[in-house]
């Protein structure tokens, strides 16, 4: 849970195996990010008593959109969807959001959202920027690590994890895996002599051995240790002298979806 300064709390709430459904909290409304499952999202808003009052979609996969339909027919709520014509968006009340359109959510004070077209993972992901300091990234970048190519090619994946290192770098991310430990080690594997890397491992390690998660993240550290935004900085060490920062990123998501 997050205090910040628009006075909402924002929330990660487990499902699966390793997927967080992020709950956006301001008094007794909510928003929800990608809900896969309606049954966790319906506990949650029951056990604070809280209203659901709108649905934002990153990208059409089935543990990211499952619960939509039915928590959108039970609370009657806006949903935001990529505007591609995927059948898993076709429900009721759904605004088809674009690269650079500005959302405003009603019931809520002080909360403004941007949306950033994050193509890679699959053709029509997007991000949800909002109040310019929390980005609900789905598949795209997770805690030192990124989604794989399901959809989009390499030069399209590393364009859109530019685009997330060019935010602000107080930007806390809100991914939708807890993958943090393993693509630290597959990390360590190309970056070793990384301490700021050595010192994420540990902390964690420790996190998790408490059972907690180890997002949001923040950009600033993900700058520093994830090695898919450490491209041009890894193509200067001898294991990939001369190669093209995007050269350098294919070899690692290929090395990645093998480790
Ligand atoms: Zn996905």
């Amino acid at each position: 849970m997050q205090e910040t300064s628009a006075s909402i709390e924002i929330i990660a709430l487990p499902a699966f195996s390793d997927n967080y459904l992020w709950l956006i909290r301001q008094a007794q409304f909510a928003l929800v990010v990608d809900p896969g499952d309606a049954a966790v999202i319906a506990q949650a808003l029951a056990s604070a008593n809280l209203q659901l009052k709108g649905i934002l979609l990153t990208h059409h996969h089935a543990d990211h959109v499952g619960g939509a339909m039915a928590l959108q027919q039970h609370w009657q709520c806006p949903v935001y969807a990529p505007d591609s014509a995927h059948a898993a968006y076709q429900m009721p009340q759904v605004t088809r959001v674009k690269q650079g359109d500005q959302l405003t959510f009603e019931h809520f004070s002080g909360l403004y959202g941007e949306v950033i077209a994050l193509p890679g993972h699959t053709l029509d992901h997007v991000a949800y920027y909002l109040n310019q300091q929390h980005l609900f990234s789905g598949d795209v970048l997770f805690g030192a690590g990124c989604g794989r190519l399901f959809e989009g090619t390499p030069a399209q994946m590393f364009a859109s994890l530019q685009t997330i290192a060019a935010l602000p770098l107080e930007t806390q991310i809100y991914p939708a895996h807890e993958y943090t430990a393993h693509n630290i080690a597959f990390a360590q594997t190309v970056d070793p002599e990384n301490m700021d890397l050595q010192q994420r491992a540990q902390t964690t390690a420790s996190l998790r051995a408490r059972g907690l998660p180890t997002l949001p993240t923040a950009l600033k550290l993900e700058l520093a240790t994830n090695p898919f935004l450490r491209c041009e900085a890894l193509s200067k060490q001898p294991a990939f002298m001369d190669w093209s920062a995007i050269d350098v990123f294919t070899e690692l998501r290929a090395r990645r979806n093998l480790f």
